[in-house]
């Protein structure tokens, strides 16, 4: 069994960032720029965002976050983002979910413009991806491809089998990893709350995504030896032994089911580092395609 280091992965990504960041500025030209969007705050999101902003100044990203009251109009919001859209400084626009309730999100995401979107939830960004055509993935889904390329795990005609249908991973992983593409053309099923029996699905499994919320969902009788299982899931468990009084753990059973895999994400050091990894490289892409 080999695990898959998501954290050492994503620092490898960022420093081939900071290269390239220094190739600009060495040759006089701008640097990438991302803004963040904040409503509120919420403490999770404030601890995401921070994370962005550090990585964003590690690599030498231009970066800046709007922190913006709760009660703000989503007319207001929606001039915020416009404006972003229309600064030269700014090549991505992320605005954090989720927003407020009286704050329609499907509208925001899509005032953001599509060259901008590097969150890839852009309307036009999903179905670009659909139709296999060059986009902005979104950031975890395609941390997830590419800790399949960089460990070199074959997907073309394997078998991948997603638990979860989410719009923000199950979905794209599906539509990503389907494409008649290098790191890609797989064969794919997508199961949910409605599949009767899962285990059904996830024994044929080659390669095994996870996506559910359910702590240690995936047994060791789940899975056929030599499967690749990328576990993408973040639940706190009850754990007395830690001072905070829980632990973090992934939607499968890492003890019991690590033995029969070829590889292995660990939950966490997995999936969760690439997040913003991808979130900055897809960043630089936008700059280098429509920015400079
Ligand atoms: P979500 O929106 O809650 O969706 C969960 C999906 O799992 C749904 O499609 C649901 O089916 C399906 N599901 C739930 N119970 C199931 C069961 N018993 N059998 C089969 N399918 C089942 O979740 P999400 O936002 O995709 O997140 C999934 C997990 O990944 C969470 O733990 C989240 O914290 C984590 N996550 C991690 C990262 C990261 O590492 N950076 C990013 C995003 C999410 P229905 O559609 O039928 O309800």
């Amino acid at each position: 069994m080999e695990l898959i280091d998501g954290k050492k992965t994503a620092t490898i990504i960022k420093e081939e960032l900071k290269v390239a960041v220094d190739k600009l500025k060495s040759d006089g030209k701008g640097v990438p720029g991302l803004v963040t969007i904040l409503v509120g705050n919420d403490p999770a999101s404030e601890i995401y965002v921070n994370s962005k902003i550090k990585a964003c100044g590690i690599i030498g990203f231009n970066s800046q976050t709007e922190q913006l009251s709760a009660d703000i109009s989503e007319e207001k919001l929606l001039a915020i983002v416009e404006s972003y859209n229309n600064n030269p400084d700014f090549h991505g626009i992320l605005v954090q979910l989720p927003l407020p309730k009286h704050i329609n999100e499907d509208k925001v995401i899509e005032g953001i413009s599509p060259k901008k979107d590097v969150d890839g939830f852009h309307p036009i960004s999903v179905g670009n991806l659909v139709i296999g055509k060059e986009t902005f993935l979104s950031c975890t889904p395609a941390g997830i491809q590419e800790l399949l390329k960089r460990y070199n795990i074959e997907t073309k005609g394997k078998h991948v089998v997603v638990l979860g249908r989410s719009n923000i991973v199950g979905k794209p992983i599906a539509n990503i990893l389907l494409q008649k593409k290098d790191y890609a053309n797989s064969i794919v099923t997508v199961c949910h709350s409605a599949a009767k029996d899962v285990s059904y699905y996830t024994k044929q499994a080659d390669i095994l995504i996870a996506a559910i919320g359910r702590a240690n969902f995936v047994t060791a009788d789940m899975v056929k030896d030599g499967v690749v299982v990328v576990d993408v899931g973040i639940n706190r468990v009850d754990d007395a032994s830690k001072k905070k009084g829980y632990s973090v753990v992934g939607d499968v059973d890492f003890e019991k089911v690590s033995p029969k895999c070829s590889f292995i994400t660990p939950v966490p050091g997995g999936v969760g580092p690439m997040t913003i990894a991808m979130l900055l490289k897809n960043t630089y892409e936008a700059y280098l395609k429509y920015g400079e």
